[in-house]
């Protein structure tokens, strides 16, 4: 869908941004690139709709290098939320939807319905919300209308630079899991960055971690826990880690036994989170086995959500 070859950005004072980056991202994948300030991650995102020009290598969307895409064409069909709420104060909530749908000259009805039904799916009553101004709306709500305004022209690919980052740590984890939800409904291609790890975990089908303009390591929640490449990323994704390591319990997420119990594998209810993380690695889901019986099932993404709360509450407290 997205793929990256031997990318590299040089800005005009010789700092080297990025350098010969390989990636290939997935159709319908949630890709999130993380790494510390400075490592180049917003380069490699806005490279990817032409905001930045390349210095050198290729990108290519669909097969077709992003070079020989009417720019146009490529800005519009590519959904883009920012860590500043970006909403035109002057403008309404629908009016701020409808940006990319008019521009491409869609019938008004079609945008008026657009917009009903995306703020609908944010949970954003559309009679109340449509023509209020954005400064009449909290911060989560209007970072809510930046993605959903993104999402408007249904296009097939969205960028998201640290989009929660300036939100308070509740309005984050619900819209973290808004999104978790409706990428389950949408199913586009995210790239979403962000320098925090626990975002990462609980959001990421794949994991891209970023040091010094290069890529580090590249893979799923579960991969980067269980094998960090090296001492940088076992300290990024490690060092969260030890508090709760020890109150890990896979009773707290067990599932309805299932179907797949009778050819998966099973694993005891006591086993460690590396042992879990590392046969979820190689397995979807797991029967959970105690004193002989099977008490439950476990999932990859039961596990990293827990995960990822677990770290929450961590920062909270
Ligand atoms: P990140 O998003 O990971 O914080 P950036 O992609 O913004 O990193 O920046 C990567 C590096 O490129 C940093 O060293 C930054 O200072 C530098 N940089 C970013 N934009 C410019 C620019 N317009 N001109 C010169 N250097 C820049
Ligand atoms: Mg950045």
């Amino acid at each position: 869908m997205i793929q990256f070859d031997n990318v590299s950005k040089q800005y005009w004072d010789g700092n080297k941004a990025v350098n010969l980056i390989n990636l290939h991202i997935k159709e319908g994948e949630f890709f999130v690139i993380i790494g510390p300030s400075g490592s180049g991650k917003t380069t490699v995102l806005k490279m990817i709709n032409r905001l930045i020009p390349l210095t050198s290598g290729t990108i290519f969307i669909n097969g077709k290098r992003i070079s020989d895409y009417d720019i146009h064409e490529l800005r519009w069909d590519i959904g883009y939320v920012l860590q500043q709420i970006a909403l035109f104060p002057h403008m309404t909530i629908g009016e701020n939807i409808a940006i990319v749908p008019e521009l491409k000259n869609w019938e008004q009805m079609k945008i008026n319905e657009r917009i009903n039904e995306l703020l609908e799916m944010v949970g954003l009553e559309p009679d109340i919300y449509r023509s209020r101004k954005p400064h009449e709306l909290s911060g989560g709500q209007q970072q809510r209308v930046g993605v959903t305004r993104a999402l408007a022209a249904n296009p097939p690919i969205i960028l998201m630079d640290e989009p929660f980052s300036a939100l308070d740590p509740l309005s984050r984890e619900k819209l973290q899991d808004d999104l978790i939800h409706l990428q389950k409904k949408i199913k586009k291609t995210i790239v979403f960055v962000t320098h925090d790890m626990k975002e990462a975990l609980k959001l990421g089908d794949r994991i891209c971690v970023m040091k010094d303009g290069e890529i580090v390591q590249i893979g799923t929640p579960e991969e980067l826990l269980a094998n960090p490449e090296n001492e940088f990323v076992r300290q990024f994704v490690g060092e969260e880690q030890g508090p709760y390591m020890e109150e890990f319990s896979l009773h707290d997420i067990l599932l309805p036994i299932s179907e797949a119990e009778q050819n998966g594998s099973v694993i005891s209810a006591s086993a460690s989170l590396e042992e879990t993380l590392s046969l979820l690695a190689i397995n979807e889901e797991l029967a959970v086995e105690e004193g002989g019986t099977i008490i439950g099932m476990i999932n990859r993404q039961a596990v990293i959500r827990k995960l990822a709360r677990s770290m929450q509450r961590e920062v909270k407290s």
